[in-house]
């Protein structure tokens, strides 16, 4: 991968990532923090939080925090209080990587279930959107910020089955997209990230019969999730790119 940032590329920053405690969010807490951040880790699942926390602590990393919470219940005032705690705790905030998703049910257009679909584009849109918003003022603050989302495949190229999925990641690249242009003049730099298929329990769900081993690990596609975060990835705004070649 052609992404090079130097060694303690992320040194005195503070990132948030949405998502940590599993996958390839997991894998991004713990190489931000190798690269010397102080990682926010977001999440519903407290276990799967503190785990990565004391594989943050063992490395000697800058010591991160925990932020539990359900990105399905929460409300606009939990982001607002986040973003208050977050500027009493750190003073800052220089990064957030929008990463935590939920796939939902794949299914033919005419069956998508009208739970599943708001459960999705509750995590994935007006979750993502609520807390962007309630964190801009705080992120806007920072000398160097960047919003980074995550899309997929089928955020750009509709394929059937899909459904509630690719409506989302399609809203997402949108989000990005409408966010970019507005924040053209300031400091923060926005993009989205298309991960491709990589080795985790969402790719497993959606591709059951698929050999895991054939796939890229989350370690494997993190030069693109570290440089869109460093110094050296500044001049990226308003992309979306992919994290790996097309399979
Ligand atoms: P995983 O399912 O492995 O991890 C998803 C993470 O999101 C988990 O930590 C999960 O928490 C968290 N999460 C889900 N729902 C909520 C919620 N309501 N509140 C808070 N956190 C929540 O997925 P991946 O690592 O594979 O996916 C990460 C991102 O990459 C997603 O946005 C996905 O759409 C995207 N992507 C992944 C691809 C792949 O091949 N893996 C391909 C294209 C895009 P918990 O562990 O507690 O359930």
């Amino acid at each position: 991968m052609e992404y090079q940032v130097t060694s303690n590329a992320l040194a005195g920053r503070v990132i948030l990532v949405t998502g940590a405690g599993a996958g390839i969010g997991r894998q991004a807490a713990l190489s931000y923090a190798e690269k010397g951040a102080t990682v926010i880790l977001l999440g519903r699942t407290v276990k799967k939080l503190e785990a990565v926390y004391d594989e943050i602590d063992a490395m000697g990393a800058p010591q991160p925090a925990i932020i539990p919470l359900d990105m399905l219940g929460a409300t606009r005032q939990h982001y607002m209080d986040m973003a208050d705690t977050i500027e009493q705790q750190f003073g800052r905030l220089d990064g957030v990587l929008h990463n935590a998703g939920l796939l939902g049910v794949l299914s033919p257009f005419d069956q998508i279930d009208e739970k599943s679909h708001d459960d999705v584009m509750q995590v994935n849109v007006k979750a993502t959107m609520l807390m962007t918003q309630a964190l801009l003022p705080l992120l806007k603050k920072s000398d160097d910020a960047r919003i980074v989302f995550t899309t997929s495949t089928v955020g750009h190229q509709g394929r059937a089955y899909w459904g509630s999925y690719a409506i989302s990641k399609f809203a997402t690249e949108g989000m990005m997209q409408v966010l970019a242009d507005e924040m053209s003049d300031t400091k923060v730099r926005v993009n989205a990230i298309n991960p491709g298929g990589t080795r985790t329990s969402m790719r497993a769900s959606a591709f059951p019969g698929e050999d895991p081993q054939t796939l890229k690990t989350p370690l494997d596609i993190m030069p693109l999730y570290i440089y869109l975060m460093a110094p050296e990835g500044i001049n990226e705004h308003g992309q979306c790119i992919d994290a790996q070649p097309k399979r």
